[in-house]
Protein backbone atom coordinates (compact mmCIF):
# COMPACT_ATOMS: atom_id res chain seq x y z
CA UNK A 1 0.00 0.00 0.00
CA UNK A 2 -0.05 2.45 0.23
CA UNK A 3 1.81 5.59 0.57
CA UNK A 4 -2.14 7.12 2.01
CA UNK A 5 -2.35 4.55 5.00
CA UNK A 6 1.28 5.27 4.66
CA UNK A 7 1.06 8.98 5.05
CA UNK A 8 -2.01 8.28 7.69
CA UNK A 9 -0.04 6.09 9.73
CA UNK A 10 3.04 8.24 10.05
CA UNK A 11 1.40 10.29 13.03
CA UNK A 12 1.28 6.77 14.84
CA UNK A 13 4.79 6.14 13.35
CA UNK A 14 6.20 9.08 15.76
CA UNK A 15 5.01 6.96 18.96
CA UNK A 16 6.76 3.58 17.44
CA UNK A 17 10.10 5.39 16.35
CA UNK A 18 11.12 4.87 19.80
CA UNK A 19 13.36 1.95 20.00
CA UNK A 20 12.06 -1.27 20.81
CA UNK A 21 14.87 -3.64 21.12
CA UNK A 22 14.71 -6.24 18.31
CA UNK A 23 13.19 -7.80 20.65
CA UNK A 24 9.44 -9.26 21.74
CA UNK A 25 7.63 -10.80 24.61
CA UNK A 26 9.48 -14.42 24.23
CA UNK A 27 6.54 -16.89 25.44
CA UNK A 28 7.65 -20.15 27.44
CA UNK A 29 8.04 -22.42 25.10
CA UNK A 30 6.93 -25.94 25.83
CA UNK A 31 9.83 -27.78 26.62
CA UNK A 32 11.95 -27.44 29.81
CA UNK A 33 12.16 -24.73 32.03
CA UNK A 34 13.30 -21.24 30.11
CA UNK A 35 16.20 -19.86 31.54
CA UNK A 36 15.39 -16.95 34.05
CA UNK A 37 18.08 -14.71 32.15
CA UNK A 38 16.96 -11.34 30.59
CA UNK A 39 14.68 -11.68 28.58
CA UNK A 40 13.70 -8.59 26.16
CA UNK A 41 11.41 -7.02 27.95
CA UNK A 42 10.07 -4.55 25.58
CA UNK A 43 6.47 -4.98 24.30
CA UNK A 44 5.56 -7.63 26.96
CA UNK A 45 2.37 -5.21 27.19
CA UNK A 46 -1.09 -6.60 26.22
CA UNK A 47 -1.79 -5.76 23.28
CA UNK A 48 -5.50 -3.48 23.88
CA UNK A 49 -8.79 -5.92 22.80
CA UNK A 50 -9.51 -5.31 19.11
CA UNK A 51 -12.87 -3.28 18.91
CA UNK A 52 -15.83 -5.71 18.05
CA UNK A 53 -16.00 -4.76 13.67
CA UNK A 54 -18.92 -2.66 13.03
CA UNK A 55 -21.64 -4.08 11.20
CA UNK A 56 -20.47 -1.94 8.14
CA UNK A 57 -16.89 -3.77 8.04
CA UNK A 58 -18.41 -6.90 8.60
CA UNK A 59 -20.89 -6.25 5.73
CA UNK A 60 -17.85 -4.73 3.55
CA UNK A 61 -15.38 -7.21 4.69
CA UNK A 62 -17.15 -10.28 4.55
CA UNK A 63 -17.38 -12.68 1.26
CA UNK A 64 -21.41 -13.34 2.10
CA UNK A 65 -23.66 -15.01 -0.12
CA UNK A 66 -24.47 -12.44 -2.50
CA UNK A 67 -20.73 -11.93 -3.24
CA UNK A 68 -19.94 -15.67 -3.57
CA UNK A 69 -22.68 -16.08 -6.08
CA UNK A 70 -21.30 -13.83 -9.01
CA UNK A 71 -18.02 -12.99 -10.75
CA UNK A 72 -17.25 -9.75 -12.00
CA UNK A 73 -15.95 -9.33 -15.90
CA UNK A 74 -16.16 -5.83 -16.36
CA UNK A 75 -16.60 -1.99 -14.71
CA UNK A 76 -17.12 1.30 -17.28
CA UNK A 77 -17.26 3.94 -14.59
CA UNK A 78 -18.45 7.13 -15.98
CA UNK A 79 -18.62 9.89 -13.88
CA UNK A 80 -18.63 13.91 -14.06
CA UNK A 81 -17.21 15.66 -11.35
CA UNK A 82 -18.15 18.95 -10.34
CA UNK A 83 -15.56 21.36 -9.20
CA UNK A 84 -17.80 24.24 -7.64
CA UNK A 85 -20.54 22.20 -6.07
CA UNK A 86 -18.23 19.61 -5.05
CA UNK A 87 -20.22 16.57 -6.17
CA UNK A 88 -20.17 13.48 -8.73
CA UNK A 89 -22.50 12.25 -10.34
CA UNK A 90 -22.56 9.44 -12.76
CA UNK A 91 -23.16 5.62 -13.26
CA UNK A 92 -21.21 2.78 -12.90
CA UNK A 93 -21.59 -0.44 -15.70
CA UNK A 94 -20.88 -3.51 -13.45
CA UNK A 95 -20.73 -6.66 -15.73
CA UNK A 96 -20.70 -10.08 -13.78
CA UNK A 97 -21.50 -13.71 -14.51
CA UNK A 98 -23.32 -15.99 -12.06
CA UNK A 99 -22.04 -18.36 -10.28
CA UNK A 100 -25.11 -19.72 -8.70
CA UNK A 101 -29.04 -19.10 -9.93
CA UNK A 102 -29.77 -16.12 -7.31
CA UNK A 103 -31.97 -13.49 -7.43
CA UNK A 104 -29.63 -10.90 -5.45
CA UNK A 105 -26.32 -9.77 -5.36
CA UNK A 106 -24.66 -7.14 -3.04
CA UNK A 107 -22.84 -4.18 -4.17
CA UNK A 108 -21.20 -1.26 -2.01
CA UNK A 109 -21.98 2.42 -2.14
CA UNK A 110 -20.96 4.89 0.70
CA UNK A 111 -24.17 5.90 2.73
CA UNK A 112 -23.05 9.77 1.67
CA UNK A 113 -23.76 9.20 -1.57
CA UNK A 114 -27.47 8.71 -3.54
CA UNK A 115 -28.26 5.64 -5.63
CA UNK A 116 -30.13 7.59 -8.37
CA UNK A 117 -31.10 4.29 -10.29
CA UNK A 118 -29.96 0.63 -10.70
CA UNK A 119 -31.12 -0.77 -14.63
CA UNK A 120 -30.81 -4.09 -15.74
CA UNK A 121 -31.98 -2.90 -19.54
CA UNK A 122 -34.26 -0.48 -19.28
CA UNK A 123 -35.97 -2.07 -16.38
CA UNK A 124 -35.26 -0.50 -12.87
CA UNK A 125 -34.07 -2.61 -10.21
CA UNK A 126 -34.83 -2.67 -6.31
CA UNK A 127 -32.64 -2.66 -3.69
CA UNK A 128 -31.67 -2.35 -0.07
CA UNK A 129 -29.09 -0.43 1.54
CA UNK A 130 -27.70 -1.37 5.07
CA UNK A 131 -24.80 1.07 5.67
CA UNK A 132 -21.97 0.45 3.12
CA UNK A 133 -23.90 -2.35 1.46
CA UNK A 134 -26.58 -2.21 -1.19
CA UNK A 135 -28.30 -5.62 -2.03
CA UNK A 136 -29.73 -5.66 -5.65
CA UNK A 137 -32.93 -7.75 -6.04
CA UNK A 138 -33.66 -9.04 -9.55
CA UNK A 139 -37.59 -9.66 -10.51
CA UNK A 140 -36.28 -13.38 -12.02
CA UNK A 141 -33.74 -15.69 -11.17
CA UNK A 142 -30.35 -14.55 -12.62
CA UNK A 143 -28.94 -18.19 -13.91
CA UNK A 144 -25.58 -20.00 -13.02
CA UNK A 145 -23.59 -19.43 -16.08
CA UNK A 146 -24.69 -16.07 -17.68
CA UNK A 147 -23.45 -12.67 -18.09
CA UNK A 148 -25.38 -9.53 -16.98
CA UNK A 149 -24.61 -6.16 -17.03
CA UNK A 150 -26.27 -3.96 -14.37
CA UNK A 151 -26.18 0.02 -14.72
CA UNK A 152 -25.73 1.79 -11.17
CA UNK A 153 -26.78 5.40 -11.69
CA UNK A 154 -25.82 7.79 -8.52
CA UNK A 155 -24.43 11.00 -7.24
CA UNK A 156 -23.59 13.29 -4.63
CA UNK A 157 -20.65 14.87 -2.35
CA UNK A 158 -18.60 12.13 -1.49
CA UNK A 159 -16.91 11.79 1.56
CA UNK A 160 -13.33 13.12 2.52
CA UNK A 161 -12.10 11.00 4.87
CA UNK A 162 -8.95 11.92 7.06
CA UNK A 163 -6.38 14.38 5.69
CA UNK A 164 -5.68 11.93 2.46
CA UNK A 165 -8.78 9.90 2.38
CA UNK A 166 -11.28 8.77 0.13
CA UNK A 167 -12.56 11.74 -2.33
CA UNK A 168 -10.72 15.18 -2.04
CA UNK A 169 -11.70 18.38 -3.47
CA UNK A 170 -8.69 20.50 -3.40
CA UNK A 171 -6.28 23.11 -4.46
CA UNK A 172 -3.03 23.35 -5.39
CA UNK A 173 -0.31 25.60 -4.45
CA UNK A 174 -1.84 28.38 -7.59
CA UNK A 175 -5.33 28.15 -6.19
CA UNK A 176 -6.12 25.65 -8.94
CA UNK A 177 -8.89 22.67 -8.41
CA UNK A 178 -7.00 19.71 -7.74
CA UNK A 179 -9.18 16.82 -6.96
CA UNK A 180 -8.36 13.14 -6.06
CA UNK A 181 -9.14 9.92 -4.72
CA UNK A 182 -7.19 7.42 -2.39
CA UNK A 183 -9.23 4.74 -0.37
CA UNK A 184 -7.63 1.51 0.31
CA UNK A 185 -8.04 1.87 3.75
CA UNK A 186 -12.53 3.04 3.39
CA UNK A 187 -12.96 1.15 0.32
CA UNK A 188 -13.58 2.26 -3.23
CA UNK A 189 -17.31 2.39 -2.82
CA UNK A 190 -16.52 5.70 -0.60
CA UNK A 191 -16.54 7.29 -4.16
CA UNK A 192 -18.07 4.77 -6.84
CA UNK A 193 -20.38 1.84 -6.37
CA UNK A 194 -18.66 -1.54 -6.83
CA UNK A 195 -18.49 -5.09 -5.15
CA UNK A 196 -16.44 -3.29 -2.70
CA UNK A 197 -14.43 -6.43 -1.47
CA UNK A 198 -10.69 -7.83 -2.51
CA UNK A 199 -10.80 -11.40 -3.72
CA UNK A 200 -12.77 -10.95 -6.69
CA UNK A 201 -11.47 -7.90 -9.37
CA UNK A 202 -12.99 -7.08 -13.06
CA UNK A 203 -10.86 -8.42 -15.88
CA UNK A 204 -10.83 -5.05 -17.50
CA UNK A 205 -12.40 -1.64 -16.96
CA UNK A 206 -13.41 1.49 -18.64
CA UNK A 207 -13.24 4.99 -16.75
CA UNK A 208 -14.44 7.81 -18.06
CA UNK A 209 -14.01 11.24 -16.42
CA UNK A 210 -16.24 14.30 -17.21
CA UNK A 211 -14.35 17.70 -16.20
CA UNK A 212 -14.69 21.63 -16.92
CA UNK A 213 -12.51 22.18 -20.16
CA UNK A 214 -9.37 23.10 -19.25
CA UNK A 215 -8.55 20.57 -16.34
CA UNK A 216 -6.65 17.01 -16.97
CA UNK A 217 -7.98 14.09 -15.67
CA UNK A 218 -5.25 11.18 -15.30
CA UNK A 219 -6.68 7.44 -14.51
CA UNK A 220 -5.53 4.20 -14.47
CA UNK A 221 -4.86 2.15 -17.82
CA UNK A 222 -4.59 3.65 -21.14
CA UNK A 223 -5.00 7.34 -22.25
CA UNK A 224 -7.80 6.46 -25.12
CA UNK A 225 -8.68 9.98 -25.90
CA UNK A 226 -10.88 13.21 -24.45
CA UNK A 227 -14.11 14.23 -26.24
CA UNK A 228 -15.72 18.06 -25.89
CA UNK A 229 -18.81 17.14 -24.53
CA UNK A 230 -20.05 20.86 -25.33
CA UNK A 231 -21.27 22.46 -22.32
CA UNK A 232 -17.92 23.59 -20.89
CA UNK A 233 -16.89 19.97 -19.88
CA UNK A 234 -14.54 17.54 -21.75
CA UNK A 235 -14.80 13.61 -21.18
CA UNK A 236 -11.49 11.89 -21.00
CA UNK A 237 -11.31 8.04 -21.46
CA UNK A 238 -8.95 5.29 -19.72
CA UNK A 239 -8.87 2.12 -20.34
CA UNK A 240 -7.66 -0.75 -17.79
CA UNK A 241 -6.89 -4.22 -19.68
CA UNK A 242 -6.07 -6.12 -16.94
CA UNK A 243 -7.27 -7.18 -13.54
CA UNK A 244 -7.60 -4.36 -10.89
CA UNK A 245 -8.50 -4.05 -7.49
CA UNK A 246 -11.42 -1.40 -6.46
CA UNK A 247 -9.39 0.45 -4.09
CA UNK A 248 -6.46 0.90 -7.23
CA UNK A 249 -9.23 2.56 -9.75
CA UNK A 250 -8.50 6.57 -9.43
CA UNK A 251 -8.63 9.55 -10.63
CA UNK A 252 -6.51 12.58 -10.46
CA UNK A 253 -7.77 15.93 -11.65
CA UNK A 254 -5.44 18.68 -11.79
CA UNK A 255 -3.67 21.59 -14.25
CA UNK A 256 -1.04 19.12 -15.31
CA UNK A 257 1.34 19.35 -17.64
CA UNK A 258 2.68 16.31 -19.53
CA UNK A 259 5.89 14.84 -20.58
CA UNK A 260 7.10 11.17 -21.04
CA UNK A 261 9.95 8.17 -21.85
CA UNK A 262 10.02 4.43 -22.59
CA UNK A 263 11.84 1.82 -21.05
CA UNK A 264 12.00 -0.61 -24.47
CA UNK A 265 8.55 -1.05 -25.34
CA UNK A 266 6.85 0.33 -22.13
CA UNK A 267 5.49 3.61 -22.43
CA UNK A 268 6.46 6.09 -19.54
CA UNK A 269 4.22 9.07 -18.82
CA UNK A 270 4.52 11.97 -16.04
CA UNK A 271 1.61 13.95 -15.05
CA UNK A 272 2.89 17.32 -12.31
CA UNK A 273 2.11 20.89 -12.05
CA UNK A 274 3.72 23.26 -14.23
CA UNK A 275 5.54 25.01 -11.49
CA UNK A 276 7.44 21.64 -10.80
CA UNK A 277 7.83 20.12 -14.11
CA UNK A 278 11.73 20.79 -14.08
CA UNK A 279 12.28 19.18 -10.82
CA UNK A 280 10.19 16.59 -12.06
CA UNK A 281 12.24 15.72 -15.39
CA UNK A 282 15.22 15.63 -12.62
CA UNK A 283 13.58 13.17 -10.12
CA UNK A 284 11.63 11.17 -12.49
CA UNK A 285 14.46 9.72 -14.00
CA UNK A 286 14.87 7.13 -10.90
CA UNK A 287 11.45 5.78 -12.41
CA UNK A 288 13.71 3.81 -15.01
CA UNK A 289 16.60 2.23 -12.80
CA UNK A 290 13.13 1.34 -10.42
CA UNK A 291 11.36 -0.60 -13.35
CA UNK A 292 14.45 -2.85 -14.32
CA UNK A 293 15.75 -3.39 -11.11
CA UNK A 294 12.33 -4.60 -10.39
CA UNK A 295 11.54 -6.73 -13.65
CA UNK A 296 15.46 -8.09 -12.82
CA UNK A 297 14.46 -9.68 -9.92
CA UNK A 298 10.03 -10.64 -10.69
CA UNK A 299 9.65 -10.52 -14.68
CA UNK A 300 8.11 -7.89 -16.69
CA UNK A 301 6.56 -4.85 -15.29
CA UNK A 302 2.99 -6.26 -15.09
CA UNK A 303 0.88 -3.66 -16.85
CA UNK A 304 2.75 -3.10 -20.09
CA UNK A 305 -0.30 -2.29 -22.34
CA UNK A 306 -1.53 0.35 -19.73
CA UNK A 307 1.90 1.97 -19.37
CA UNK A 308 3.19 3.43 -16.59
CA UNK A 309 2.52 6.61 -15.04
CA UNK A 310 3.89 8.85 -12.22
CA UNK A 311 1.41 11.81 -11.17
CA UNK A 312 2.04 14.68 -8.53
CA UNK A 313 -0.58 14.32 -5.43
CA UNK A 314 -0.28 16.59 -2.28
CA UNK A 315 -0.04 13.65 -0.58
CA UNK A 316 2.94 11.48 -0.42
CA UNK A 317 1.81 8.58 -2.60
CA UNK A 318 -0.44 5.74 -3.69
CA UNK A 319 0.46 2.75 -5.55
CA UNK A 320 -2.79 3.12 -8.31
CA UNK A 321 -2.39 0.63 -10.53
CA UNK A 322 -0.51 1.67 -13.57
CA UNK A 323 -0.75 5.17 -12.70
CA UNK A 324 1.18 5.60 -9.19
CA UNK A 325 0.70 8.71 -7.66
CA UNK A 326 3.65 11.08 -6.06
CA UNK A 327 4.40 13.92 -3.27
CA UNK A 328 7.44 13.15 -1.91
CA UNK A 329 8.59 16.78 -2.89
CA UNK A 330 11.18 16.21 -5.80
CA UNK A 331 13.73 14.81 -2.84
CA UNK A 332 15.22 11.56 -1.97
CA UNK A 333 14.31 9.62 0.74
CA UNK A 334 11.05 10.16 2.60
CA UNK A 335 9.36 13.63 3.05
CA UNK A 336 12.86 14.96 3.37
CA UNK A 337 13.91 11.92 6.26
CA UNK A 338 16.79 9.40 5.89
CA UNK A 339 13.53 6.69 6.45
CA UNK A 340 15.57 3.57 7.66
CA UNK A 341 17.82 6.23 9.27
CA UNK A 342 21.04 4.25 8.06
CA UNK A 343 22.20 6.17 5.14
CA UNK A 344 20.89 4.39 2.27
CA UNK A 345 17.42 6.27 1.86
CA UNK A 346 18.68 9.27 0.97
CA UNK A 347 20.34 7.71 -2.19
CA UNK A 348 16.85 7.15 -3.62
CA UNK A 349 13.12 8.75 -3.77
CA UNK A 350 11.44 6.27 -1.33
CA UNK A 351 8.09 6.99 -2.31
CA UNK A 352 9.15 6.00 -6.57
CA UNK A 353 10.62 3.09 -5.12
CA UNK A 354 7.88 1.85 -2.71
CA UNK A 355 4.43 2.65 -4.73
CA UNK A 356 5.62 1.95 -7.79
CA UNK A 357 6.81 -2.13 -6.08
CA UNK A 358 3.56 -2.24 -5.65
CA UNK A 359 2.60 -2.82 -9.16
CA UNK A 360 4.14 -6.35 -9.05
CA UNK A 361 3.36 -7.10 -5.27
CA UNK A 362 -0.31 -5.35 -4.22
CA UNK A 363 -1.27 -5.09 -7.98
CA UNK A 364 -0.48 -8.08 -9.94
CA UNK A 365 -0.24 -9.98 -7.04
CA UNK A 366 -2.88 -9.18 -5.29
CA UNK A 367 -4.12 -10.72 -1.20
CA UNK A 368 -7.73 -11.81 -1.27
CA UNK A 369 -8.71 -10.25 1.73
CA UNK A 370 -7.11 -7.35 3.83
CA UNK A 371 -6.23 -9.67 6.34
CA UNK A 372 -3.39 -10.83 4.35
CA UNK A 373 -2.04 -7.31 3.21
CA UNK A 374 1.45 -8.21 4.59
CA UNK A 375 1.89 -9.75 0.42
CA UNK A 376 1.03 -5.90 -0.49
CA UNK A 377 3.26 -4.62 1.91
CA UNK A 378 5.83 -6.84 3.44
CA UNK A 379 6.47 -7.57 0.21
CA UNK A 380 6.90 -4.46 -1.29
CA UNK A 381 9.00 -3.15 1.56
CA UNK A 382 11.21 -5.96 0.93
CA UNK A 383 11.29 -5.00 -2.65
CA UNK A 384 12.46 -1.42 -1.63
CA UNK A 385 15.58 -4.01 -0.04
CA UNK A 386 16.25 -5.43 -3.39
CA UNK A 387 15.91 -2.32 -5.21
CA UNK A 388 19.00 -1.12 -2.91
CA UNK A 389 21.02 -4.36 -3.75
CA UNK A 390 20.68 -3.93 -7.38
CA UNK A 391 21.23 -0.22 -7.16
CA UNK A 392 24.05 0.05 -4.45
CA UNK A 393 24.73 -3.40 -3.53
CA UNK A 394 24.49 -6.32 -0.99
CA UNK A 395 26.55 -4.27 2.22
CA UNK A 396 23.70 -1.61 1.86
CA UNK A 397 20.65 -3.46 1.37
CA UNK A 398 21.82 -5.31 4.60
CA UNK A 399 21.90 -2.02 6.48
CA UNK A 400 19.35 -1.26 4.77
CA UNK A 401 16.79 -3.48 5.91
CA UNK A 402 17.87 -4.11 9.64
CA UNK A 403 17.27 0.38 9.94
CA UNK A 404 13.57 -1.12 9.64
CA UNK A 405 14.44 -3.11 13.12
CA UNK A 406 13.82 -0.17 15.31
CA UNK A 407 9.65 0.71 13.38
CA UNK A 408 8.89 -2.83 14.57
CA UNK A 409 6.51 -2.94 17.44
CA UNK A 410 5.40 -6.96 18.06
CA UNK A 411 2.18 -6.19 19.26
CA UNK A 412 -0.35 -7.75 17.58
CA UNK A 413 0.48 -10.20 14.78
CA UNK A 414 0.88 -9.45 11.18
CA UNK A 415 -2.29 -11.05 9.75
CA UNK A 416 -5.39 -9.53 11.01
CA UNK A 417 -8.98 -11.11 11.43
CA UNK A 418 -10.29 -12.01 8.20
CA UNK A 419 -13.20 -10.99 6.97
CA UNK A 420 -14.14 -7.91 8.65
CA UNK A 421 -12.05 -5.74 6.44
CA UNK A 422 -9.86 -5.03 9.17
CA UNK A 423 -6.38 -3.10 8.95
CA UNK A 424 -3.28 -4.99 9.77
CA UNK A 425 -0.84 -3.56 12.19
CA UNK A 426 2.14 -1.52 10.68
CA UNK A 427 4.62 -4.15 11.23
CA UNK A 428 2.94 -5.91 8.29
CA UNK A 429 5.67 -3.34 6.36
CA UNK A 430 8.79 -3.88 8.30
CA UNK A 431 8.65 -6.78 10.18
CA UNK A 432 7.55 -8.54 6.81
CA UNK A 433 10.62 -7.83 5.23
CA UNK A 434 12.68 -8.72 7.69
CA UNK A 435 11.07 -12.16 7.77
CA UNK A 436 11.94 -12.01 4.08
CA UNK A 437 15.33 -11.05 4.29
CA UNK A 438 15.37 -13.92 7.23
CA UNK A 439 13.68 -16.66 4.65
CA UNK A 440 16.54 -15.89 2.18
CA UNK A 441 19.10 -16.87 5.04
CA UNK A 442 16.67 -19.94 5.94
CA UNK A 443 17.28 -20.80 2.07
CA UNK A 444 20.61 -20.06 2.13
CA UNK A 445 21.65 -20.01 -1.44
CA UNK A 446 21.19 -16.86 -3.24
CA UNK A 447 21.23 -18.39 -6.81
CA UNK A 448 18.40 -21.01 -5.73
CA UNK A 449 16.45 -17.75 -3.56
CA UNK A 450 16.15 -15.38 -6.29
CA UNK A 451 14.81 -18.08 -8.51
CA UNK A 452 12.28 -18.84 -6.31
CA UNK A 453 10.93 -15.70 -5.73
CA UNK A 454 11.10 -14.92 -9.40
CA UNK A 455 8.64 -18.11 -10.04
CA UNK A 456 6.56 -17.63 -6.94
CA UNK A 457 5.94 -14.10 -8.46
CA UNK A 458 5.15 -15.67 -12.15
CA UNK A 459 3.21 -18.10 -10.62
CA UNK A 460 0.77 -15.79 -9.20
CA UNK A 461 0.83 -13.05 -11.16
CA UNK A 462 -2.73 -11.09 -11.59
CA UNK A 463 -4.05 -13.35 -8.85
CA UNK A 464 -5.43 -12.54 -5.30
CA UNK A 465 -4.15 -15.46 -3.01
CA UNK A 466 -3.97 -15.81 0.95
CA UNK A 467 -0.97 -16.44 2.81
CA UNK A 468 -1.70 -20.35 2.88
CA UNK A 469 -1.12 -20.13 -1.19
CA UNK A 470 2.35 -18.63 -0.26
CA UNK A 471 3.17 -21.15 2.68
CA UNK A 472 2.36 -23.81 0.05
CA UNK A 473 4.06 -22.92 -2.68
CA UNK A 474 7.59 -21.79 -0.88
CA UNK A 475 7.21 -25.32 0.87
CA UNK A 476 7.11 -26.86 -2.06
CA UNK A 477 9.32 -25.61 -4.16
CA UNK A 478 12.05 -25.88 -1.19
CA UNK A 479 11.40 -29.54 0.05
CA UNK A 480 11.23 -27.98 3.26
CA UNK A 481 8.54 -27.51 6.29
CA UNK A 482 8.69 -23.46 6.26
CA UNK A 483 5.14 -23.25 7.73
CA UNK A 484 6.29 -23.07 11.63
CA UNK A 485 8.34 -20.42 10.41
CA UNK A 486 5.22 -17.97 8.00
CA UNK A 487 2.83 -18.90 11.13
CA UNK A 488 6.01 -17.60 13.90
CA UNK A 489 6.36 -14.32 12.43
CA UNK A 490 2.72 -13.73 11.20
CA UNK A 491 0.33 -15.42 13.45
CA UNK A 492 1.94 -14.49 16.59
CA UNK A 493 3.26 -11.17 18.04
CA UNK A 494 7.06 -12.21 19.34
CA UNK A 495 9.85 -13.18 17.00
CA UNK A 496 12.01 -16.23 17.95
CA UNK A 497 14.68 -16.24 20.54
CA UNK A 498 17.49 -18.15 20.23
CA UNK A 499 18.44 -18.83 24.07
CA UNK A 500 22.25 -19.75 24.51
CA UNK A 501 23.78 -21.05 27.44
CA UNK A 502 27.52 -21.37 27.77
CA UNK A 503 29.73 -23.81 29.83
CA UNK A 504 32.87 -22.25 29.33
CA UNK A 505 34.51 -24.83 31.30
CA UNK A 506 33.17 -27.75 29.41
CA UNK A 507 33.66 -25.73 25.87
CA UNK A 508 30.17 -26.39 25.17
CA UNK A 509 26.96 -24.11 24.49
CA UNK A 510 23.26 -25.02 25.42
CA UNK A 511 21.14 -23.63 22.44
CA UNK A 512 17.62 -24.17 21.48
CA UNK A 513 14.70 -21.72 20.03
CA UNK A 514 12.33 -19.87 21.88
CA UNK A 515 8.94 -19.56 20.29
CA UNK A 516 4.88 -20.01 20.06
CA UNK A 517 5.42 -22.35 17.57
CA UNK A 518 6.16 -25.90 18.98
CA UNK A 519 7.67 -27.00 15.65
CA UNK A 520 9.90 -23.96 15.32
CA UNK A 521 13.16 -25.03 13.61
CA UNK A 522 14.87 -22.73 11.72
CA UNK A 523 18.94 -22.82 10.65
CA UNK A 524 20.89 -19.84 11.80
CA UNK A 525 24.39 -18.84 11.26
CA UNK A 526 26.48 -18.43 14.80
CA UNK A 527 29.84 -18.37 16.05
CA UNK A 528 32.73 -16.23 14.25
CA UNK A 529 31.76 -13.36 11.83
CA UNK A 530 34.70 -14.18 9.38
CA UNK A 531 33.53 -18.61 9.66
CA UNK A 532 30.07 -18.36 10.35
CA UNK A 533 29.00 -22.32 11.28
CA UNK A 534 25.27 -23.35 10.65
CA UNK A 535 23.28 -24.09 13.96
CA UNK A 536 19.90 -26.50 13.24
CA UNK A 537 17.98 -25.19 16.56
CA UNK A 538 14.62 -26.63 17.19
CA UNK A 539 12.75 -25.90 20.75
CA UNK A 540 14.77 -29.06 22.42
CA UNK A 541 17.83 -28.01 24.11
CA UNK A 542 20.70 -29.29 22.29
CA UNK A 543 24.07 -29.00 23.03
CA UNK A 544 27.39 -27.44 21.16
CA UNK A 545 31.31 -27.88 21.32
CA UNK A 546 32.89 -24.52 20.83
CA UNK A 547 36.20 -22.82 21.82
CA UNK A 548 33.82 -19.74 21.49
CA UNK A 549 33.42 -18.00 25.01
CA UNK A 550 29.93 -16.38 25.63
CA UNK A 551 31.43 -12.71 24.47
CA UNK A 552 33.15 -13.87 21.37
CA UNK A 553 30.10 -16.20 19.97
CA UNK A 554 28.29 -14.08 17.30
CA UNK A 555 24.83 -14.72 15.98
CA UNK A 556 24.52 -13.17 12.33
CA UNK A 557 21.70 -11.15 13.61
CA UNK A 558 22.02 -8.70 10.52
CA UNK A 559 20.73 -11.73 8.31
CA UNK A 560 18.04 -13.22 10.56
CA UNK A 561 14.87 -11.64 12.44
CA UNK A 562 15.63 -13.01 15.93
CA UNK A 563 16.25 -12.15 19.57
CA UNK A 564 19.30 -13.58 21.10
CA UNK A 565 20.09 -14.55 24.73
CA UNK A 566 22.91 -15.61 26.23
CA UNK A 567 23.76 -16.94 29.77
ZN1 LIG B 1 2.84 0.20 0.39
Amino acid sequence: MTGSSFCKRLAQLNVFLMFVAAGASAQASPQATAPSTSQPAAATATPPAPAAPTRANVLRGAYGPYRVNNDLLSYHLDVRVDPEKQTISGKNSIRFKMLQDGTRIQLDLHPALDIDKILLGAAPLRYVRDSGAVFVDFPDTLHAGQEYTIDFYYSGHPLQTARFGGFTFGKDPAGRPWIYTACEDIGASVWWPNKDQWRDEVENMQISVAIPNGLVDVSNGKFMGKTDLGDGYTRWDWLVQYPINNYDASLNIGNYVHFSDHLGDLPLDFYVLPEDLDKAKKQFVQAKGMIEAYQHYFGEYPFQKDGYKLIEVPYSGMEHQSAVTYGNHFSNGYLGRDWTGVGVSPKFDFIIIHESGHEWFGNSVSAADRSDMWIHEGWTTYLEVLYVEYTFGHEDAIKYVNGYRSKVQNREPIIAERGIAATPPQDMYFKGALFLNTLRSVVNDDARWFALIHDFYQHFKYQNIMTEDVVAYFNQQTGMNLTPLFDQYLRHTAIPTLELKFNEADGTVDYRWQADEPDFAMPIRVGKKTDWQILQPTTYWQTLKTPLKKNEFDVATDLYFVNVSKE
